[in-house]
Parts: structure tokens; C-alpha cells; sequence
């Protein structure tokens, strides 16, 4: 996966201002943000998309979970609230195809627009 652009941040090879990282996971904020805080937390595992996900690579979620727990948390929103989003394939909006998951927040954030 050499072309992935989150490949390229998991190795330091493309700059991001990463907010949290463990062995499995990685957390960095988005380039484009859509509210106050946008933080894309993905697994270091490449995978594709959800449609992707399997009985193996499907080990890595609750990693991926508890880092989105410890973002919120560092990011002082574990209780005020905060939205997790993840697109799917090309009608579900996704751009980049290495799995991520929005984590949104830092505000009232508005009703899910379809
Ligand atoms: P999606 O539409 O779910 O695939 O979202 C891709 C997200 O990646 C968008 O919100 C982009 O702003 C974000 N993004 C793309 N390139 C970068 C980058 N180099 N660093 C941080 N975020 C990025
Ligand atoms: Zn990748």
C-alpha cells in the first residue's frame, strides 16, 4: 500500500499533527476540519474500507475504539459529547481508502445531513 496517503503518515513520510498513536493506532487531526475538533483515528493495519473488514483484520476495532476514547478524553470532550463517522465506498462519500474514523466535536454538532 506505498501509494496510501495514511500509509505515508503512519511511516513519517507525509507530515501530520498527530494527537495520539499506540502500537496499533494512530490519531491525527484533519487537514480540513468540519467542526472545532476533527481528529481521523485509524489502525495502522491497512484496510481498504468496512466493506473490507473481515474475521482477521476486524481484530484491530477495539483498538480502534479505545483510541478514539483516548482522544476524546486528551481533547477534554469524553463528556460533553462528540461523533464518530466512517464513509464507505463511493456513495457513502469516502475519498481516501485506508479505514479512518472521523471524530467529531468541540461544538453542538448539527443533525447527520443524507
Ligand atoms: P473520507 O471522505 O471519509 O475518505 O475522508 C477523508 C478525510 O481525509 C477528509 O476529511 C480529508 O480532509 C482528510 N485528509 C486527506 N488528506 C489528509 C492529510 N494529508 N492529512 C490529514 N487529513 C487528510
Ligand atoms: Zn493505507
Amino acid at each position: 500500500m506505498s501509494e496510501c496517503i495514511f500509509c505515508k503518515i503512519i511511516k513519517g513520510d507525509i507530515p501530520a499533527k498527530v494527537v495520539y498513536e499506540d502500537e496499533k493506532v494512530i490519531a491525527f487531526e484533519d487537514i480540513n476540519p468540519a467542526a472545532p475538533i476533527h481528529i481521523l483515528v485509524i489502525p495502522k493495519q491497512h484496510i481498504d474500507c468496512v466493506s473490507k473488514i473481515d474475521e482477521q483484520n476486524s481484530k484491530v476495532l477495539p483498538d480502534v475504539f479505545l483510541a478514539i476514547n483516548k482522544v476524546a478524553k486528551k481533547l477534554g470532550i469524553d463528556e460533553r459529547g462528540f461523533r464518530v463517522i466512517v464513509n464507505n465506498g463511493a456513495e457513502g462519500g469516502q475519498v481516501v481508502y485506508h479505514l479512518h474514523f472521523h471524530l467529531l466535536g468541540g461544538k453542538t454538532l448539527g443533525s447527520l445531513i443524507v
